[in-house]
């Protein structure tokens, strides 16, 4: 769908060899480990050369009844040798490339959400999280069997091949030379079967995404789901989803069962032009039966590694089409790291300059020419209808988005001057939805600060009225919040909002609606933490109430993306204009 065709691997314009290269640079860190896997697979290729080397001797001691060939004692213990060597090499060569192929999936895994992580917020805006998700999971357990798994098999496979058919060729060069005649045949079908292997497994990998982002809005919206009774609605939307991503696997399970029959009759065409061969050099007497059946036997042994190659087909392409989706979004552009001017503690004053902002281009502009001056250590009030673009021009302060143009300035310097890391360690968020992490109440509250003492954590619930309810639950806080925190009321989650921003003691700080789920008898409390917690600090505080911002030290009412009037709560309404409406309106409701 929408998004799947935007960030799909078909689109992308990397092409195959490429991103197979950069898969297996993946693997280089670890070649130490693959080397003794490949050991393995040496060793398990030579005990097949050496099995077939007995037999030969074998057979033509055994039928010829030469007694005098003592060696023949020894053979049973022999075999048991050659097995016990040949188990040990398969081990080596299983277990070790797929250590390998692990580590590297852990890697790209780890490498892709880092990438996540730092991705700019407009990418978050329109790439669905769900698809996100699909990558980092499916995307990335794909990309093992493009690594390790594909190079054993060609390694181990087309050693054992080449022992193979080197052993034909020793014991009777002109019957392998016709068998050989077979390899363009087989060369073609491979290159056949991997052009619709990757075809498929770019759909199949876009499917997925488009299941995982139904699926993953269905139960993120399970409340209206339900109160519409749209089961059946969503039902149907993951039925599209899901079809379509069997039929993608149905394809490409068609190309692999036919990829095993295709070579059995590519063989059985080799087979039949060395019997062929045979029956002329049998009659002539240059070849004995145990030549011959030693011929075939090997003959034979290449069939299974030609098997796997084929098969490993599969599994490649499915792999450097989820690694294409990969490398898309490793190289996409991260967010911009800023200058090099260097901020310690900010003394706060911010200001926008002619900032104006768009969105996209065909939304156009949502904030128009603001020129706007916060004192350090001031509170400004911003007011306005809801859309009107308060939480937009608030944003631009930690750089979610930076101004189409024009500059926001924190102590006199463009924001962009300074390092994004310094920038946003001097600004607090606590905003409308308060997003909790299924964890603790403390560590939400500390959110990775260290060094917190007890006593100041403690000092901080109480100022952000977390204790009283908090000190209600018998775990305290250690209890768990649940899913988002959603065993939490949004009063709750938002007082433990403004706790974790009092910890973090930075000079700006930023209130989007802050209190706005808080009942009244609540927001009284907190507004006493508020009271404290704008203190010595630039507050920007968004508020729908207006009783939060009466005290503010000036108010802007916002239109439409423009700045309609500004001053202080008396004067503002004293001028009975914008401001003055809207506070006859909230008194109202
Ligand atoms: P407010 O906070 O005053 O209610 P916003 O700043 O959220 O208003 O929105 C201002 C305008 O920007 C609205 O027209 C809204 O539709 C648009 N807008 C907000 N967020 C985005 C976004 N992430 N992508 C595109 N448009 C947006
Ligand atoms: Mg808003």
């Amino acid at each position: 769908m929408n998004d799947a065709a935007r960030g799909g691997p078909e689109g992308a314009p990397m092409p195959a060899s490429q991103v197979y290269r950069r898969l297996l640079r993946y693997a280089w860190p670890y070649r130490g480990m693959y080397f003794i896997g490949v050991i393995g697979m040496v060793v398990y290729a030579a005990t097949d050369a050496l099995t077939l080397y007995v037999m030969k001797h074998y057979l033509q001691d055994a039928t010829t009844l030469q007694h005098n060939a003592g060696w023949l004692k020894w053979l049973p213990l022999g075999v048991l040798a050659i097995f016990f060597c040949r188990g040990s090499g398969d081990y080596l060569a299983q277990y070790f490339p797929a250590w390998v192929a692990r580590a590297v999936v852990k890697d790209v895994r780890a490498e892709l959400f880092l990438r996540y992580l730092n991705l700019p917020t407009a990418r978050y805006d329109v790439d669905s999280s769900a698809t996100m998700l699909s990558r980092l999971t499916y995307n990335t357990e794909m990309v093992a069997g493009a690594t390790a798994d594909s190079l054993t098999s060609i390694i181990r496979d087309g050693l054992q091949i080449l022992v193979n058919i080197g052993f034909l060729l020793v014991i009777d060069w002109r019957l392998a030379a016709m068998a050989l005649l077979i390899a363009p045949l087989i060369g073609w079908s491979i290159g056949n079967i991997n052009r619709r292997f990757r075809r498929y497994s770019a759909r199949i990998q876009n499917s997925m995404g488009d299941v995982t982002r139904v699926a993953k809005e269905a139960f993120d919206a399970h409340r209206v789901v339900k109160v519409f009774n749209a089961q059946k609605h969503i039902a149907h939307l993951f039925e599209g989803a899901n079809e379509q991503n069997r039929r993608s696997n149905v394809r490409l399970l068609q190309s692999r069962s036919s990829s095993n029959p295709i070579v059995q009759q590519v063989a059985a065409i080799g087979l039949a032009l060395v019997l062929f061969a045979a029956n002329r050099e049998i009659s002539s007497g240059v070849l004995t039966f145990a030549t011959f059946g030693t011929f075939v036997v090997a003959l034979m042994q290449v069939t299974q590694p030609l098997k796997r190659i084929m098969g490993i087909a599969g599994p490649l392409q499915q792999g450097i089409a989820a690694g294409s989706g990969v490398f898309e979004i490793i190289d996409a552009p991260g967010e911009p790291q800023g200058g090099t001017t260097p901020l310690g503690r900010a003394k706060g004053e911010v200001e926008f300059s002619h900032v104006s902002f768009e969105y996209t281009n065909d939304k156009g502009r949502v904030l128009h020419d603001i020129n706007l001056r916060v004192p350090a250590g001031t509170t400004l009030a911003i007011v306005g209808p809801s859309g009107s673009g308060k939480t937009t021009l608030a944003s631009l302060l930690p750089r979610y988005y930076d101004p189409t143009a024009g500059s926001v300035l924190i102590d006199g310097q463009d924001a962009r001057s300074y390092s994004l890391t310094d920038l946003r360690r001097q600004i607090s968020l606590v905003s409308q939805d308060v997003v909790l992490f299924n964890d603790t109440i403390r560590s939400n509250i500390l959110f990775g600060a260290e060094d917190v003492s007890e006593e100041r954590l403690r000092s901080t619930l109480r100022a952000a009225y977390v204790d009283e309810f908090v000190d209600q639950y018998p775990q305290g806080l250690d209890t768990v919040v649940g899913d988002r925190g959603m065993t939490l009321s949004g009063g709750q989650r938002q007082r433990i909002a403004i706790a974790r921003a009092l910890l973090r003691d930075t000079p700006i700080l930023i209130l989007d609606e802050a209190t706005s789920a808080l009942d009244t008898a609540a927001e009284r409390h907190i507004q006493e933490a508020l009271e404290q917690l704008v203190k010595n600090r630039t507050t920007l505080i968004i508020a729908h109430r207006l009783s939060t911002i009466e005290h503010a030290d000036r108010i802007v009412v916002m239109r439409q993306g423009s700045i309609v009037e500004s001053g202080e709560h008396a004067g503002l309404l004293a001028q009975n204009g914008a401001y003055a409406e809207l506070h006859r309106r909230k008194f109202s409701d």
